[in-house]
């Protein structure tokens, strides 16, 4: 896989947090059925937003989608829990630097880009959903990869980063993006 012309992408900073990245093969990214069933009876936000399901892509949907494409990045960064950080802040600007990376990449000419976030939408201060309405920032609200079904999990320990489950809030957390390329 040639990748030097995706090597500019790599070099991420959000509010001096230095983000890992690296290209990768998306037939090394994993999708299971199970994932959104996660969503269903587990996370609070299910049905609560555009960027969740089930309005999202089921894994079947993901993964064929995924299998359009050649080339990915997977983003990594970490979260560790310290006084004073407002890691719910940085995460969301993350969000926000890989979706305008989305468009210069687009611009750059790779006209599939397209990026998977991490966590629920969290543009407006609640979602359009909850009054009936059309998505607001429909330009910029992108789902996360575990909305749709991908195994986040198995997806970075395929490309050689470390994550675990969690027993509790002091643990450093790990988020992790999925830009498709090609
Ligand atoms: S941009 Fe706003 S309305 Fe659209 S999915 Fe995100 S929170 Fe919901």
């Amino acid at each position: 896989m040639n990748t030097s012309d995706l090597e500019k992408y790599l070099k991420l900073e959000v509010d001096g947090n230095a983000v890992d990245a690296k290209i990768i093969d998306p037939g090394s990214v994993i999708t299971g059925e199970w994932v959104t069933w996660k969503c269903q009876f587990g996370c609070f936000m299910y049905g609560r937003g555009y960027c969740c399901p089930p309005e999202t892509p089921t894994s079947e949907q993901t993964r064929k989608m995924i299998d359009c494409y050649q080339r990915a990045i997977l983003f990594h960064m970490e979260f560790p829990n310290e006084k004073g950080v407002d890691n719910q802040k940085i995460a969301s600007k993350l969000n926000e630097t890989l979706t305008d990376l989305e468009g210069e990449i687009f611009k750059d000419g790779f006209y599939k880009a397209f990026i998977f976030l991490g966590g629920p939408c969290s543009l407006c201060a609640g979602c359009a959903k909850l009054k009936g309405e059309p998505c607001s920032l429909g330009n910029r609200a992108r789902p996360a990869m575990e909305a749709c079904g991908i195994d986040v999990y198995q997806t970075a320990r395929n490309n050689g980063f470390f994550i675990k489950t969690l027993r509790d809030t002091s643990e450093t957390r790990r988020r992790f993006c999925l830009m498709l390329v090609d």
